[in-house]
């Protein structure tokens, strides 16, 4: 049963498409393409590109 890579999720570059096994690759390439730092929620993997958009973004998820 060797079906360990099945369903394996990737990440695409849209822009150059490479493909990459991890969340945190694809993001650390893409900023090649972006130009600038974006910052990633840890929670649900939103990016922004500021970082006052992720602070406010964190919120919903402290609402609890
Ligand atoms: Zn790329
Ligand atoms: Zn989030």
């Amino acid at each position: 049963m060797d079906n360990f890579l099945e369903e394996k999720r990737l990440f695409f570059c849209t822009v150059c498409k490479t493909s990459f096994f991890t969340y945190n690759f694809y993001i650390s390439h893409m900023r090649i393409h972006w130009g600038m730092d974006i910052f990633v929620c840890d929670v649900c993997k939103g990016s922004y590109s500021q970082i006052n958009y992720l602070i406010s973004h964190m919120k919903i998820h402290r609402a609890r």
